[in-house]
């Protein structure tokens, strides 16, 4: 990405209204794996209470990039910024602890565990009480995990087992994992990735409800840009480990390098994991 304004720390802010303030901020990510530069020289800024996209092909270096600023991989040059604060290098639980958290797909952990249950034990990991404590907390956490339950749409569910819900509200199960532990920011890496159409559209507007009226801020990785697009307030564009393009849906999708990227070779818009 290249910017007139980066790096001049001190320069007066530019003239209009005030920015949106950025809750999470990539500086010059790169990340190798022995010769191979997986993520190159990547920018960006998430502002808060906006869903922020990165898409590309396979392989772009969406994970990698996703687990440089989870604090899974550490960059091998650049610097990754939570609130306004340098996390870079720090452990995933530290930076998780700061507002920072990833969906992984851990009903399967927890098959045996009811909806409710999962919830509860999410709630109690992040408030640092070791899983003994759970069954003591057992009753005060129900208001909290059902809310976080009715969020996701999952709140009929409560009873059931996890590991018995269909694929889809499994994955809306992930994401009221992640807000169990009232993030500031939810990373998403490909949430619709082996979904049915019905799915995907259910996911999306999952992701749009809780930005519009949870308080929340959305990073997801997609490789079908076509999703993106209507939910998006920024989008960046991944090709190669850099990036090719960033602004909003209309002007990504207008980017004559996007489009040779999308139309030519791969012809990563059709292909879907499922
Ligand atoms: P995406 O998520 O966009 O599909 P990835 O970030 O998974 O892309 O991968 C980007 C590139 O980095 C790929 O070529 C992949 O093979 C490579 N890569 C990812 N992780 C590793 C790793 N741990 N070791 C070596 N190469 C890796
Ligand atoms: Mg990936």
């Amino acid at each position: 990405m290249t910017s007139a304004n980066s790096g001049a720390g001190a320069a007066a802010p530019p003239p209009g209204p005030a920015p949106v303030p950025v809750l999470l901020e990539a500086r010059r990510l790169v990340r190798d794996f022995g010769s191979f530069r997986a993520v190159n020289d990547v920018s960006l800024r998430v502002a808060e209470g906006t869903i922020h996209s990165v898409i590309g092909p396979n392989g772009a270096g969406k994970t990698t990039l996703f687990r440089l600023l989870t604090g899974i991989h550490r960059p091998t040059s650049g610097r990754v910024l939570l609130d306004g604060r340098d996390v870079t290098g720090q452990a995933p639980h530290a930076i998780a602890r700061r507002g920072l958290a990833q969906s992984f797909q851990l009903t399967t952990i927890f098959p045996r565990l009811t909806v409710l249950e999962s919830v509860q034990a999410a709630i109690v990991a992040a408030s640092g009480h070791r899983a003994d404590f759970v069954s003591r907390f057992h009753r005060s956490t129900v208001p909290e995990a059902m809310r976080v339950l009715g969020r996701v749409g999952l709140a009929d569910h409560a009873r059931t087992l996890a590991g018995t819900l269909s694929h889809g509200d499994q994955r809306a199960l992930d994401v009221a994992l992640a807000l169990a532990t009232k993030p500031k920011v939810l990373l998403l890496d490909e949430p619709t990735a082996g979904m049915s159409e019905a799915e995907t559209e259910r996911t999306i507007a999952l992701i749009a409800d809780l930005v519009r009226t949870g308080g929340i801020t959305v990073l997801f990785s997609e490789h079908d840009m076509d999703i993106v697009f209507g939910i998006s307030d920024r989008v960046t564009v991944l090709h190669q480990g850099r990036v090719i393009a960033e602004g909003t849906g209309p002007q990504v999708r207008a980017n004559e390098e996007v489009t040779a990227v999308y139309l030519g070779g791969s012809g990563w818009g059709m292909q879907r994991d499922a």
